[in-house]
């Protein structure tokens, strides 16, 4: 038999990065928007394709839909860029900014994906851990100033805690090196405070949103970042060639047409997510953390990993946490059915 081909060395330690995507009645477990798109949304975007000259390549600038985001945030376009949903803009940060012989800091517990593209990157990661209510204090801070990173990233609202970070935390890290500070803001829509003031003064912090959680258009792949000019020269370096296809870009400005109506119903979710957090904290023995994002993190009395069987045998997916924080669950505020099936099931397998 002829030999199989080496990968790279560590390769096949790693699994592929999946949630389960299971058919159930209520999928509560990667923080999906439920809510169906803006009416006229779907005939617009079929208006838009049908113009398409998809025989050519696409605008590898993204003109159209950097202005219209610049016009919806009052960012200057030269600093705004968009991509394959945020993962990719973060790839892209960790191509221009990481890579072999340089450092990112992390402030666990947060989304995993910073890590896990940290390892794609060959990006060095040194961490501090964050302990309840997972806020980057002064401690952290200090910590930051002496990690030698050369990329810091912050998550606010915080995946999976729900936590917001203070402003002023994203500052000093910002004004302490010149770190690139990364500021996820996938949660934002939904609450918290945006460190998008903080660029003009500190053209090393970048911050980043995706249109796959408020937008309800995680399916479409969009994802964009607001900082300096500079920052924006140097992803171009390292994107590749018509990274952004022009069935995406379509969908993106048919999106940004349809903003205030998506925004509006958002208070739906965010009274949703209060809901489970009333729920969760009258059942002893349940400890819940305060979020500001469209999901609940919970610790419950028993064991977390029986509690997801249980919930999935009742047809209701949430996300297993246990490896980020200690039996913790995640749960996304979803439509008012769905977080009443989740209440009863979980009722079910606790009593
Ligand atoms: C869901 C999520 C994203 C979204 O990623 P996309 O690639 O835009 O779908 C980014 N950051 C965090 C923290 C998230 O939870």
């Amino acid at each position: 038999m002829n030999p199989s081909a080496s990968p790279r060395p560590g390769l096949r330690e790693v699994g592929p990065y999946d949630s389960p995507q299971l058919e159930v009645a209520a999928r509560l477990n990667t923080n999906e928007c439920p809510l169906p798109l803006p009416v006229g949304f779907s005939d617009d975007l079929a208006d838009a394709v049908r113009e398409l000259p998809l025989n050519r390549y696409p605008d590898g600038q993204m003109r159209a839909l950097r202005e219209a985001l610049a016009a919806r945030t009052g960012h200057g376009i030269g600093g705004v860029w968009t991509a394959n949903g945020s993962n990719e803009i973060l790839t892209q940060l960790l191509m221009a900014y990481g890579g072999t012989g340089r450092r990112a800091a992390l402030f666990e517990p947060t989304y995993l994906l910073h890590r896990r593209l940290c390892w794609l990157t060959q990006t060095e990661i040194a961490e501090h851990l964050l302990d309840p209510p997972f806020e980057i204090d002064d401690g952290a801070i200090a910590w930051a100033g002496t990690s030698g990173a050369d990329v810091a990233f912050v998550c606010s609202p915080n995946n999976p805690t729900g936590n917001v970070q203070p402003i002023d935390a994203i500052r000093s890290l910002a004004s302490g090196s010149d770190a690139l500070v990364i500021v996820d803001e996938a949660y934002v829509e939904f609450g918290g405070e945006t460190a998008l003031p903080l660029v003009a003064e500190h053209p090393n912090i970048a911050v980043v949103r995706t249109f796959s959680k408020a937008f309800a258009l995680a399916g479409a792949r969009i994802g964009y970042v607001l900082s300096s000019p500079e920052v924006v020269e140097d992803l171009q370096r390292v994107r590749l060639p018509y990274h952004l296809s022009a069935l995406t870009q379509a969908a993106g400005l048919t999106a940004l047409r349809h903003a205030d109506e998506a925004a509006a119903g958002l208070d739906a979710i965010r009274t949703e997510r209060d809901r489970i957090d009333r729920a969760l904290s009258q059942i002893d023995g349940v400890t819940v953390f305060p979020s500001q994002a469209n999901f609940v993190l919970f610790q419950p009395p028993g064991d977390a990993k029986e509690l997801w069987h249980g919930l999935l045998d009742r047809g209701v997916l949430v996300r297993d946490l246990t490896d980020v924080v200690p039996n913790g669950l995640r749960v996304t505020a979803g439509t008012t059915h769905e977080v009443d099936l989740f209440l009863k099931a979980l009722e079910e397998v606790l009593r």
